[in-house]
Order: structure tokens, then sequence, then C-alpha cells
């Protein structure tokens, strides 16, 4: 059986991990039995990260040895989450630069966001690992729909640290309408309303063929079941120092068992009419109250109106009226509560659905996800999920002006290539400036990425053919390449956003992880090697059948052929040293082919020009824009 592929909720207050067992979704529990791992990262005195319930007690224990929220960093800089340190007690290095991925101190020591949530991933992967009896490594991850590329990176990142290769992000609106298999019905229009521990998000999505559309969100990242829970407390605090003549709102320990006798009553008042509250206090009194849901109701209400307003926003960015909308998904623990569910039946004119436990929809759906790209049969008709590019992405041309070459509502994974040239004679260098945005004006789109393409011959203006190249993956990230064709000189860069981590950091953590299992890495790097090999075979034997050939030596085609059997020795082995080493020798023995193979009738146009001639007032060394081609 080939190796299953997980789903995962990877999320602010609670974690999970599912996979799809005979055709149903179903979430994988804990060695606990329970379901739900928070997202609580804690060291004990042994310096053992331990990871979910057990770590919860640090955080009133010893809180500078746990981190929760830890989502709320999640590819953001310093300058970014001034907010958050308002509201959480997170202590960050004091040495980061501006632009520097954010460290967080924990214990001794400090770990980025993507390693803090890795544990967390890693705790995921070992629930599954136990439950299959059998290594997991591959998974889909869900992110909320507005994050931005940064922040999905380093989600992506988070993954690869903790020894699982990311096969897609999936949007978590998206993965809850998927686990109501709404993308069944082919069209619609799909409102999913996601009130959590802490954040409050509202989608609405386009489905059309089957495909997904985010067209808007909005939502509050300061309110969730945390604001009720802290209604609740003030309330018990304030009778226990009238009643009790006791003042523990300073006493961590007295104020922890009171959030966690309101949070049990909380999730009782869902399914019951009333419930006792009980403390015990450390004068050994009891404190003690009945709480109605009636009374409940009243007291959230406030907290319960904060979350229309931005539903409302939402449709009326979307263009829609509230009718419009044909299914309304729950998502969040908090939409357990009765009142939740009538506030938003009331908004939609629709009732919602709640067949699945609103904290599971999201992994569920990721774990539907993750049995379409595993291409199993178990799952729906083999059905293709593809989200959209909901920006165009370019590259600024001569001017200031966007050349766009993937359009906005794009099916990803995309790709589109487009031709420019240089704008002034001799230059020998093009700086190309990657962009997103719908304006027309470079300085009115967001930046995404710079880079330079170094070393084209000096060729009269115009006649250089550069193709420049986007990709996006099934991810939403972005790799641009560009190429000039008559000189076969390239140039690329994966769109990194501000504050991810680079490649090289990401391999340093995963080496440093302590779970590394080396395997992983070992087989990944293999693979890589093989398609390598497997791409400049495939070039050699294009080379082979072009004119280029019968213009090298006897010698050069007998030291060829020898390189390429030597590659095709080592190709299938699991050294992927040796492989790389017999890719690097035929890499070497085929540049003169590779040369010869460039457009001859430009080199031989060249040859017959004087290099003043080309070179007229020295061609510029610093990279100019690009310009658009006018060939085709
Ligand atoms: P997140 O997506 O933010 O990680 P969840 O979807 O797991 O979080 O929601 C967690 C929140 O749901 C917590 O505030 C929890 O107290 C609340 N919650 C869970 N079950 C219930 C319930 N039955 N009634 C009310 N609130 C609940
Ligand atoms: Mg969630």
């Amino acid at each position: 059986m080939s190796e299953r592929i997980v789903g995962i909720d990877l999320g602010t207050t609670n974690s999970l991990i599912a996979f799809m067992e005979g055709g149903t979704p179903v979430v994988i529990p804990g060695e606990d039995g329970v379901n739900l791992v928070p997202s609580v990262v804690a060291l004990d005195a042994a310096n053992q990260t331990i990871v979910g319930n057990a770590a919860r007690k640090f955080l009133i224990e010893t809180s500078d040895r746990a981190i929760y929220s830890v989502k709320r960093l999640m590819g953001r800089g310093v300058e970014d989450v001034h907010d958050e340190l308002k509201f959480f007690p997170f202590r960050l290095a004091s040495d980061l630069d501006p632009g520097e991925v954010i460290r967080i101190h924990l214990g001794e020591k400090t770990f980025t966001p993507p390693e803090i949530s890795a544990y967390i991933l890693r705790q995921l992967k070992r629930n599954a690992e136990r439950y299959f009896a059998a290594p997991v490594t591959k998974a889909v991850i869900t992110v909320p729909a507005y994050f931005n590329d940064a922040q999905r990176q380093a989600t992506k990142d988070a993954g690869r640290i903790a020894g699982l290769e990311v096969l897609r992000l999936v949007n978590e609106p998206t993965a809850a309408a998927l686990a109501y298999g709404l993308d069944k019905k082919k069209n619609g229009i799909v409102a999913v309303y996601d009130f959590g521990g802490g954040t409050f998000d509202i989608s609405i999505l386009k489905l059309h063929d089957g495909i997904f559309e985010v067209i808007a969100t909005n939502g509050d990242t300061h309110l969730g079941g945390d604001d009720i829970d802290n209604l609740l407390i003030t309330i018990a605090l304030d009778e226990i120092a009238n009643e009790h003549r006791l003042d523990v709102r300073r006493n961590g320990e007295v104020v922890q068992a009171v959030r966690k006798a309101v949070i049990d009553a909380k999730i009782l008042l869902s399914s019951e009419p009333s419930t006792k509250l009980e403390i015990e206090l450390p004068s050994g009194q009891r404190y003690q109250r009945e709480i109605t849901r009636e009374q409940f109701e009243t007291l959230i209400e406030p907290v319960l109106q904060r979350t229309m307003a931005p539903c409302k926003q939402a449709l009326k960015d979307a263009g829609l009226e509230a009718d419009q909308i044909e299914e309304v998904v729950l998502v969040g623990g908090s939409t357990r509560i009765p009142r939740v569910r009538q506030l938003v039946e009331k908004l939609f004119h629709r009732v919602p659905h709640t067949e699945l436990n609103p904290d599971e929809v999201v992994a569920l759906g990721a774990a539907v996800q993750a049995s379409i790209l595993g291409g199993s049969s178990e799952a729906t008709n083999n059905m293709l999920l593809l989200d959209i590019t909901p920006l165009s992405l370019g590259i600024e041309a001569l001017g200031g002006v966007v050349a766009k070459i993937i359009h906005r509502n794009s099916t990803i994974p995309a790709s589109a290539t487009e031709h420019f040239t240089t704008g002034i004679d001799g230059q020998t260098n093009v700086a190309i400036h990657v962009l997103q945005g719908e304006r027309e004006l470079a300085k009115d789109c967001r930046s995404l990425a710079r880079f330079d393409l170094r070393g084209i011959p000096p060729m009269p203006a115009g006649l250089p053919r550069i193709e420049v190249r986007l990709l996006i993956d099934a991810n939403g990230i972005l790799q641009v390449s560009a190429r000039e064709q008559r000189s076969g000189k390239e140039a690329q860069i994966s769109v990194q956003p501000s504050y991810g981590l680079t490649d090289d950091q990401v391999e340093t953590m995963i080496l440093e992880s302590f779970d590394y299992a080396e395997q992983d890495l070992e087989q990944r790097q293999v693979i890589e090697a093989r398609n390598e090999a497997d791409t400049i075979l495939v070039a050699l034997a294009k080379g082979r059948k072009s004119p280029a050939w019968s213009a090298l030596t006897e010698s050069e085609k007998r030291e060829i052929a020898e390189q390429e059997q030597a590659l095709l020795e080592v190709k299938d082995g699991t050294d992927y040293k040796k492989i790389r080493s017999a890719i690097d020798t035929l890499n070497q023995g085929t540049t003169r082919l590779a040369e010869l193979m460039m457009d001859t009738a430009v080199t031989s146009a060249l040859k017959g020009q004087s290099m003043e001639t080309v070179n007229v007032g020295q061609g510029p060394t610093a990279p100019h824009p690009i310009g658009k081609a006018e060939f085709e």
C-alpha cells in the first residue's frame, strides 16, 4: 500500500491530523485518546519539548518555558507584530534586525515561529505514525485564506522542519467546504463562518466547476472563545472577591483553576440549559454558582455581535446580498454555541451546516484534499481541486509599466511565459522586478522580488530575446526565471518573501531538530538528484539530434558518451552524492555542445561586427529595466 498522505489543521488554539479511511475522512487521536492537540509547546526542566495538553500546565507554572498562539507570528516581522505583543506574552529575542525572522525565547533558547510550529506538527506526525504503525512523511496543511506568501512559506518551512513534505497548502475555508463535499455541487456561493479560540474569520467562496475561489475574507484576529472565557472569569473573580473577601486575581494558579472551570461550564452550556460553576479556593472555601444558558447568552451577546460587521463587509466586498449565499458552513469550536448558530442563520437566511464537528472540519477537509492528491480511488471521482490566484503577476517593463504574465483568477498551478528584450544598445544586464496587482504602473503594485539577469552578450537594443517565465505552484508560491535565448544566459528566483527563512536556514533547522529523521532528507536528495539526471539526459538526447552535434570532435563525442554511461550507472542507486558528481561531470563535458546549440545566426551576426560597433557607448553595467519585445 502506498504511503498515506495526511491532512493537518495547524490551528492557533488547537491542531489536528486526519486521513481518509475507506472514503471517509477521520481524525487521528493522540495517545490520550483526544483528537485536539492544543497548539502549545513547552520545554521541561530537562529541556525536552512537550506539546499539547501536557504543555499547558507550563503556561501557568513556568510561563517562560511555554509558547502558545505561535501561528500569530508565522511569516511576520518584528514591525508587524506590535499588536500581538499587546495581547500575548511572546518574549521576542531583542537583537532582531528589521526584516529578520523573529525568534522567541523559550527557556534558555530561542526559536523561530516555524520551529515552534514544527514541534506541533511533529507531535501530530507521531500520533499518526503510532496509529498507522508506519512512517508518515507527506501532508496537506491548512492556512487561513488571508495568509500572505510569507505566512504560507513559513507554514511550509514548519512542515519541512518537522520532516513532512507539504504537498499542498489549502485555505481553511476551502477545506471546510470540501469536508462537506460542497465541491460536488459544481457551482454556487458558500459562506464559511469560522469562530475559533482567538480569531474570527468569515470567507465567501465562489464555486465554479468544482473549483473554489475565495472572493472575500474578513474577520477579527482578536475575537474568539477566549473573549467569552474572559467575561466569565471576570464575573467569577469579582464574585469571589465580594462573597469570600478574597482577591485571587493575582494568584496565577487560582485564575487558571477558574479558567478551567468556566471553559467546562461554557462547553456544557452548549448542550445543557444550565450548569454549575464550582471552584475550590485556597482558603478551603468553595465558590459555587448556577449559570443558565439564558444568562450566558445575555453576557456574551456583545462578543457575538462583533462577528456581524465583518460578515456584512465580506458580503459587500463580494458584491453579494445575504440571499445569494447558498451554503453556510460553521467552523471553530465556538460555533458549537447555539446562540452563534441562531445569529448566523438569521444573517444569511440559511440553516448552516453543523453535521461535522466544527473544530474538526478543517482537518477533515485537509484529509479529503490529501487523498485527492494521493490519487486514491477512494477519493470522490478523482476530481481535481484547484485554487485560483487572486491577483495578477507580472514584471516591470520599460517606463515603469507592468507587463502582466499570469492574470488574476488563473487556476493554480499556473505558468506563463512572455518575451522581452533590451532597450539600450549593448545592454548586458537587465533588472527583473516581479510585481503583484491589477494596476498598470509598477509603483502601484506590490513588489514581490527583484533580480538581475547578467552577462548577456552585448547586442543592439531589441535583439536579445529574453524569455521570462512565471510559475505559481499549487501552494501559491511563485518562481520566476529569465533566460536570454540567444546566449542561453539564465537567472531565476524563487520569490522569497520578506521575513522568510532561506533554504539554508531551513536545512539547518532540519539538521538541528531533535527527532530529525536522517533518511527523509537522504531520500529526498536521491529523488532530486535522479530528477536532475533525467533532465540532463533528455537534454543530451536532444543535443545528439541537433546539427551542433556534428560539429563536435570524435573524441568529444566519445567523452560525452562515457560520461553519460557513468551517470546511467549511478542514477538508480541510492547515493545522491555519486549521482550529483556524475551530473556535474556530464554538465562540464557538454558545455561546448550547449554553446554550439545556441542560435548560430546571431552568433555569426555578432562575429561579423567589430565589438566596438556592438558596444556603442559602452553597454550599461547597471541592470536596466527590461523592454517589452516586439517580435511575435
Ligand atoms: P482554533 O481554530 O482557533 O485553533 P478551535 O476551532 O479549536 O480553535 O476552537 C477553540 C475554541 O472553541 C475554544 O475557545 C474553546 O473553548 C471553544 N469551544 C470548544 N467547544 C466548545 C463548546 N462546546 N461550546 C463553546 N465553545 C467551545
Ligand atoms: Mg481553526
